[in-house]
């Protein structure tokens, strides 16, 4: 449905609005509409915004342009905007989206990008030369912190991107050590996809009253995508992923696995069978994780092979389609991954493999989810077989052992205590 108020009517300024007709922008996104003007207003926000909602020119637009009249009268030198996000390639997302943002401000607003995987060294020397804004992943922000190369207290604007995500990364620890620094006189914006308990009590230790924005009309799957299930045996996934790239001309799709080891080993395959694939996941350096996703966004490369972690927050836009090869874990991720595709408008289609195993588990998705997707078979890889007996009480225990980010949050913790 088209808007009946444009970007003019939500008070942006003209410089902001030239940078919006060159980004294709035409009208204000459901989220875009309620938000930008209570930021103005200098509310705190609590923002219920699904991926591909719009979500970034809401916090980046009022945010800019604020930040820009004051720099016509203030001159000094510091941070003013922290945008928190759960990782690096969303921040680095986040800062473009700034910079195009910003391009016809006549009081340049700076954006520097702080994560991990990158030199330190640059990051310390653009912080000396004076950011308006950082972007941020929690564990290279809380080393600055705690270098003392970073001073948070005349923030006036704190963003807490996919908080949701930042916390089920085990961000939390880092989280109220960032908040210990910041100013306290400063405006809160939350944004997150779903909101349980964890986020609720950080957002109430944060901030006394957000006003709570959810778009009441937005169905937790994005309208304007095709969602198709193939029940396909476990073993025969990859020959009917190369059967269908083939016969259905499949071209620009991001494909979810559940692991860097499958992430690695799928684009390998498709390659060997002379299909145009890499893959972006945690156990490649930083350079090689922007290369794939640049070479992805740049056409380059068909297929890109991910994890949700790598995933996250990746916005192609034209992204045709999304192949969840593994299922996610749950259905918060199938709606976070099916929304690469079909966004703003565009239609798009995402494709789930499911075998004897997922039956269950794609149910409670769908259950979740409130949708109801018909099943379909390929002929010639059809879902045979039965289902394996399920056995009882061999499971690992979940949560016993620390894994790798906690391990390493203990180390800054530690650090920081000494
Ligand atoms: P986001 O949810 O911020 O990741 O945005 C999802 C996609 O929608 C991005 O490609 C944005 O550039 C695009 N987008 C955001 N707002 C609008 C708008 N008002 N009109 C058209 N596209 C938009």
């Amino acid at each position: 449905m088209k808007s009946l108020i444009n970007f003019e009517e939500l008070g942006l300024s003209e410089q902001i609005l030239l940078s919006l007709t060159r980004s294709g922008f035409i009208d204000p996104t459901p989220i875009q509409l309620k938000s930008i003007p209570l930021i103005f207003d200098g509310s705190d926000l609590l923002i219920e915004a699904q991926t591909g909602s719009g979500k970034t020119a809401c916090f980046a637009l009022p945010i800019l342009q604020q930040l820009s009249e004051i720099k016509s009268s203030d001159g000094v030198k510091s941070v003013k905007a922290l945008i928190l996000t759960p990782t690096r390639e969303l921040a680095l997302q986040v800062t473009g989206a700034i910079y195009r943002f910003g391009e016809f401000l006549t009081n340049k607003v700076s954006v520097l990008t702080i994560i991990g995987g990158e030199s330190i060294a640059g990051q310390t020397l653009g912080l000396s030369n004076g950011a308006d804004i950082v972007v941020a992943t929690p564990g290279r922000l809380l080393d600055l912190i705690s270098q003392n190369v970073l001073n948070l207290e005349n923030i006036q604007f704190l963003v807490l991107d996919e908080a949701d995500k930042i916390l089920d990364l085990g961000f939390a620890a880092e989280l109220d050590l960032v908040l210990k620094t910041i100013s306290q006189k400063r405006q809160n914006l939350f944004f997150s996809a779903t909101y349980p308990e964890k986020v609720l009590d950080i957002v109430k230790r944060i901030s006394l009253n957000p006003i709570h924005i959810k778009i009441d009309d937005v169905t937790p799957t994005v309208e304007n995508i095709f969602q198709r299930v193939i029940q396909v045996n476990r073993d025969n996934r990859g020959v009917l992923l190369r059967h269908l790239i083939k016969e259905e001309k499949w071209k620009n799709a991001l494909v979810f696995v559940s692991s860097k080891v499958a992430a690695h080993n799928l684009s390998e395959k498709l390659k060997k069978y002379g299909i145009n694939a890499s893959s972006i996941h945690g156990d490649l350096s930083q350079p090689e994780r922007n290369k794939a996703l640049s070479d992805f966004k740049d056409r380059k490369i068909d297929f890109l092979v991910a994890t949700d972690v790598a995933a996250r927050g990746i916005d192609i836009s034209k992204l045709a389609l999304v192949i969840n090869f593994d299922l996610p874990r749950s259905p918060a991720d199938y709606i976070h991954r099916i929304g690469r595709t079909g966004r703003a408008g565009e239609l798009g289609l995402a494709v789930s493999f499911i075998g004897h195993e997922d039956l269950d588990h794609f149910h409670l998705i769908e259950k979740r989810a409130q949708i109801n997707l018909q099943r379909e078979e390929i002929i010639g890889y059809e879902l045979t077989g039965i289902a394996p007996v399920k056995l009882q009480g061999i499971a690992g225990i979940k949560g016993k052992r620390k894994n790798k980010k906690e391990k390493a949050r203990d180390l800054i913790l530690t650090k920081n205590i000494n």
